[in-house]
């Protein structure tokens, strides 16, 4: 990956020219290399301007060849949490970062558009979304009530992991839960808390003294359920994107007079842009530990592939085509690009992806990846990029569908095609739902099981290997939303050329302002 940086280590921006393309950096590399007519200078210059990557996957290939190494040792608990420490460093980094990037890019990125444009990139956006997320399900349907994974188990053993009681969710609630978190009632709140309804138990009886026995008898016990509202740690990330979003188009609306503010958020983006650069280049470091970390801390490794090989497969084999021939399809039909200049453009992306388990925490690589490599249009990429890390996970889609029909094969329960259809459309609201953490997935999976009268505790069977799929369908969705920028991107390349024609956009003259500065 090129990564030209400025004298001090900071990347440079990038100037947003009227066709709404960007500085292409990869032609002004290759001039350059052109010059240099010896191949060991060529060499030197591919390695220097590819540096952060190949660190970053020599640190994963590393990391999974020492905690293997260290695996085999039994390590305690205690030395597999020193070893992840420098790795939760990389992760608590990226999680600080999160918050005023989501808000700084998408205020920003909308502040560069007038409102009919951001209205129409939105709307492409969620098509998109839910168009691929459905792709997405559809083919994990396809596939694992063709594979039938649940069935050759043979009857037989199968490693469970079971963790505290699995708390009931049900479909509407999970979905009164998403809207309600779309409008928070405390901005402040919404920066580390979401609420999240809770299913209790109310016994109701009469007391009354006994004072033969001298104990107080029970009468007229009744039992009834109460839905509470619980607040719960973890960022309310879709509540500041609804909240930012607005201020933004309001900003837009207001003109002159909202020009202040725009311009703090527009500063506030390029900071954190800066932060963000520091913080990666520590990522390679992270990354190894983290992998490394997971990989010690597994108690066996082959029997993660033994005891439901063939659900682990059945997921693996959806994502790849997924990945590999669904998405560049989609995005080749729409864009006629190469949809392979895309994955070199963001693989460095897609490696954080794999190490960190999370689509927030890869989120800053994804946008400087999508810019710097891709040449889409920072107004486009600010704006649908922390969407889709929140809203859009092809990945986790196809892996729920696939995990609750296995649970049903695996209990010998047939599924008629009415709730194969429920499984479909909840798998795709789940995956709304889910955060882009770790492993959120497997909670919001209780979503889709309830839908179709699947038993919830059954997630303890598909627990053992989901630190693993987590990867991959990280690695999915993340692929999922750079195609999605690319081809928001393309269709939207009208409306961004009459945007720069009609006044360069302020995010354009901020920009360039900062270059003429440097
Ligand atoms: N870890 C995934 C992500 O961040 C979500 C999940 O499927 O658990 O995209």
């Amino acid at each position: 990956m090129d990564t030209p940086t400025d004298g001090d280590g900071v990347f440079l921006l990038k100037r947003v020219h009227n066709d709404g393309s960007n500085t292409n950096y990869d032609a002004v590399a290759s001039e350059r290399d052109d010059d240099e007519s010896k191949p060991k200078k060529r060499w030197k210059t591919i390695l220097r301007n590819n540096l952060l990557l190949i660190l970053t996957i020599t640190a994963a290939i590393l990391g999974i060849v020492i905690g293997f190494a260290v695996q085999t040792a039994r390590p305690s608990p205690r030395v597999v949490m020193l070893i992840n420490f420098p790795g939760e460093i990389l992760l608590r980094l990226l999680q600080l970062l999160i918050l005023p990037l989501i808000v700084a890019s998408l205020i920003s990125g909308i502040a560069g558009l007038d409102v009919g444009t951001s209205g129409r990139l939105g709307m492409r956006a969620v098509t998109y979304y839910l168009t691929t997320t459905l792709l997405a399900v559809v083919l994990g349907i396809v596939l694992v009530v063709s594979i039938q994974p649940g069935d050759r188990t043979g009857g037989g053993c199968v490693d469970v992991t079971e963790r505290s009681p699995v708390e009931k969710l049900h479909t509407l609630d999970a979905f009164l839960d998403l809207v309600r978190n779309m409008f928070p009632d405390n901005l402040v709140e919404a920066a580390f808390q979401h609420v999240s309804t809770v299913e209790k138990n109310v016994t109701t009886y009469r007391r009354c003294p006994d004072s033969v026995n001298n104990v107080s008898r029970h009468l007229n016990e009744t039992v009834h359920t109460e839905f509470e509202l619980e607040r719960r740690a973890g960022m309310n990330v879709l509540g500041l994107i609804v909240f930012s979003i607005a201020l933004g188009v309001t900003l837009v609306k207001m003109g002159s007079r909202g020009e202040p503010l725009r311009e703090l958020f527009i500063c506030l983006n390029e900071a954190v842009m800066r932060l963000i650069t520091v913080v990666i280049w520590y990522s390679p470091v992270g990354i190894l530990f983290l992998i490394a970390a997971k990989v010690a801390g597994v108690d066996d490794i082959a029997a993660l592939f033994t005891s439901i090989g063939f659900y682990f497969l059945t997921v693996l084999i959806g994502l790849f085509i997924h990945m590999f021939i669904s998405l560049p399809l989609v995005y080749f039909i729409f864009t006629r690009k190469n949809p392979f200049k895309m994955f070199r453009g963001v693989i460095q992306a897609l490696v954080f992806a794999f190490g960190t388990s999370s689509s927030a925490a890869t989120l800053p690589v994804t946008m400087r990846c999508i810019e710097e490599n891709c040449g889409i249009d920072q107004r486009v990429s600010r704006f649908v990029l922390p969407v889709g890390a929140t809203i859009n996970m092809d990945g986790t889609a196809l892996y729920e569908a696939v995990a609750a029909i296995f649970i049903a094969q695996y209990n010998d329960i047939t599924l008629d095609f009415g709730q194969i259809v429920t499984i479909s459309i909840t798998a795709t609201a789940a995956s709304i739902g889910a955060a882009a953490v770790p492993q959120a997935g497997l909670y919001t999976m209780i979503i889709v099981l309830s839908a179709v009268g699947l038993p919830p505790e059954d997630i303890s069977l598909v627990i053992v290997v989901d630190w693993l799929l987590d990867r991959f369908r990280t690695t999915v969705n993340v692929m999922g939303d750079a195609f999605g920028a690319g081809i928001v991107q393309h269709l939207s390349r009208k409306q961004l050329a009459i945007s720069d024609s009609c006044g360069e956009s302020v995010l354009t003259s901020n920009m360039e302002e900062h270059e003429t500065r440097q």
